[in-house]
């Protein structure tokens, strides 16, 4: 039995967002770490200092925070600071120049690397030609067989221009690199297809070819966890653990993900960006839940997984090869579940900031009320946000036009009367009664019996009364909700004259 210890690493770049895509990998290899009892590492790759962003890691972590993915090892965020723990470290790759150094000139010393010479206006060149002959762009490994003198002169060419070499890997001329991935089994590739590609930059800086394999390896990972797109990457990158005579970690790729319509998922930030999500108040649980199922799939009826659930459960082999669909209406679905198993009072304090944002002086108001219109609004909410379209009316009384105050099947003079008269009978409410739903509506209906009206006569005005608009909760909810504002009906009885000084 093979005991060697889980290590899964997350190794972004810190670009900007948080991308759905990097958020289900970096799941992914959380879930597998806790599920086998593992490591998870946090590395960054940052080599290519060009597309550094300014904050991007303190961003990021605070994002796999919020979200409940942590790191055992690695950068981690501690009070707002970073800091790197562990003993492989550094863990950022712009701190391990000088080892990528050592490892490059190791496989120069073996031959199994070279210098290469080539200028970039060369390279360019190269590659038109092959475009233009419909061949796949490659280097034609011009500076792989030269000589000690040759290079010297080659060194010396380039430098007059101001330039340093690059160093590549000398790919195998012939014979099969096999993958055997996790996820989509065994692929096999022709070494002859497969690019000398640049190691060391001519800045120094590694590609991110050559950091993977070495950070991998040192940082003793076991199981490389990501986007399908690095496949293409991967026999490089065997060929590379190969080189250096190291075993190479287990891959496993993980499926595209797509839009509803099968499409790339869409690469606008606004759609796909995890603080865009928690801002606007996807709860950080439903959002977990929601990306561990893009590409992985329990087997079993249960839809709602907390994240000891998922722990429990996950595996690499029930991850899918197929792209997964990203469809926001399950979405929207799954976070109204989730809001719903809250308490009022938890959801009250969810939706605070939301409030405030749409200048809601909440501290004017008595808890009870606030309480009162969570209970009523709180399966309409998809996410948090959604609680500023559906609340101006218990605010403030409301404005509108008269003409919707009567019903299709009434006219003015009889709305008039029934409302007048409902005025009256509410004027008999005992404190008992407007406390309790239940009172208020059994009352109101056995009095429209008593006065043989329609539902629709008495109902319609009272709601459009209330809420000032002709579609918004029962007017029962309605009278129950806004007696709680201030625990007296003044409110309520206000919005009634109202309606009744617009008929009139
Ligand atoms: N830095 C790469 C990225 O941001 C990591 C790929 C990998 O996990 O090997 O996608």
């Amino acid at each position: 039995m093979n005991t060697q210890q889980v290590r899964t690493r997350f190794a972004p770049s810190p670009t900007g967002y948080v991308h759905i895509g990097s958020l289900r990998t970096a799941l992914f290899a959380f879930l597998y770490a806790r599920h086998f009892g593992g490591v998870n590492v946090l590395r960054i790759e940052d080599t290519d200092q060009t597309r550094k962003v300014d904050g991007a890691i303190e961003n990021l972590l605070q994002v796999m925070q919020a979200l409940g993915v942590s790191f055992d090892e690695g950068v981690v965020l501690d009070d707002d600071q970073l800091k790197q723990e562990g003993e492989y470290g550094p863990y950022i790759q712009s701190e391990r120049l000088e080892i990528y150094k050592e490892y490059s000139q190791k496989l120069l010393d073996q031959g199994k690397a070279y210098f290469c010479y080539c200028s970039p206006q060369r390279l360019t060149e190269l590659r038109a030609e092959q475009t233009a002959l419909k061949k796949p762009p490659m280097y034609d490994g011009a500076c792989r067989y030269l000589t000690q003198e040759e290079r010297e002169q080659k060194l010396e060419e380039l430098e007059l221009q101001g330039l340093s070499p690059v160093i590549r890997q000398k790919i195998p001329k012939d014979g099969i690199t096999v993958l055997q991935d996790l996820i989509y089994g065994e692929i096999k590739y022709d070494n002859a297809l497969l690019d000398d590609h640049i190691l060391i930059k001519s800045d120094g800086f590694p590609t991110y070819h050559f950091a993977v394999v070495v950070d991998d390896h040192l940082m003793q990972i076991t199981h490389v966890i990501r986007g399908e797109e690095w496949v293409p990457s991967t026999p490089k990158h065997i060929l590379l653990y190969e080189a250096f005579g190291w075993d190479a970690p287990k891959f496993a790729h993980l499926p595209l993900i797509l839009n509803p319509d099968k499409s790339k998922l869409s690469k606008r930030q606004g759609d796909v960006s995890l603080e865009d999500f928690l801002s606007k108040g996807y709860l950080p649980e439903a959002l977990v839940n929601f990306i561990a199922f893009l590409g992985w799939n329990p087997k079993t009826e249960q839809e709602l997984f907390s994240m000891d659930d998922l722990i429990a459960n996950f595996d690499l082999v029930k991850v899918n090869k197929s792209g997964a669909v990203f469809d926001p209406v399950k979405l929207d679905w799954m976070n109204s579940l989730y809001i719903r198993q809250k308490s009022n009072q938890q959801i009250l304090e969810l939706v605070k900031p939301f409030l405030l944002d749409a200048q809601v002086k909440i501290e004017d108001y008595d808890e009870q009320f606030l309480l009162a219109i969570i209970e009523i609004e709180k399966d309409r909410l998809k996410i948090l946000a959604d609680i500023t379209k559906h609340i101006d009316y218990y605010f403030a009384v409301p404005e509108y036009d008269s003409s919707i105050l009567i019903w299709k099947k009434a006219d003015a003079p009889t709305t008039l009367e029934v409302l007048t008269k409902l005025e009256n009978h509410l004027k008999t409410f005992s404190e008992e009664q407007w406390f309790s739903l239940d009172m208020i509506e059994s009352s109101i209906k056995q009095w429209i019996g008593d006065n043989g009206y329609d539902n629709g006569t008495v109902l319609w005005p009272l709601r459009v009364a209330l809420s000032g608009l002709e579609r918004s909760p029962n007017p029962f909810e309605l009278l129950w909700v806004l007696y709680k504002k201030g625990q007296t009906a003044e409110d309520i009885f206000q919005r009634i004259s109202q309606a009744i000084s617009k008929l009139g």
